[in-house]
């Protein structure tokens, strides 16, 4: 097992998506330390999941920063591929 990327949702320990991780930042807080899935998300905001896959989709056609699929700004120097 590697290390864990602080990828994982608080409530529930599932692994992350970039979305969610976005989208509780979006949700919650800029600064937000502790991130969740949508499942917990959803919960905890009293709406379905479905409505915050959809808030997700508004924010990426709005371009919003957090929710961008591609990388323009080059990577750090990392340690090669896995896979
Ligand atoms: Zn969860």
């Amino acid at each position: 097992m590697d290390k864990g990327e602080d990828g994982r949702c608080v409530s529930c320990g599932r692994i992350l998506e970039k979305d969610e991780i976005a989208l509780t930042k979006k949700m919650v807080n800029r600064g937000a330390e502790a991130f969740y899935c949508l499942t917990c998300l959803a919960a905890r905001f009293c709406v379905e999941e479905d409505a915050l896959r959809r808030k997700i989709r508004e924010f990426r056609e709005m371009g919003c920063v957090l929710f961008r699929q591609t990388d323009e700004r080059g990577v750090s120097s990392g340690s090669g591929a896995g896979g």
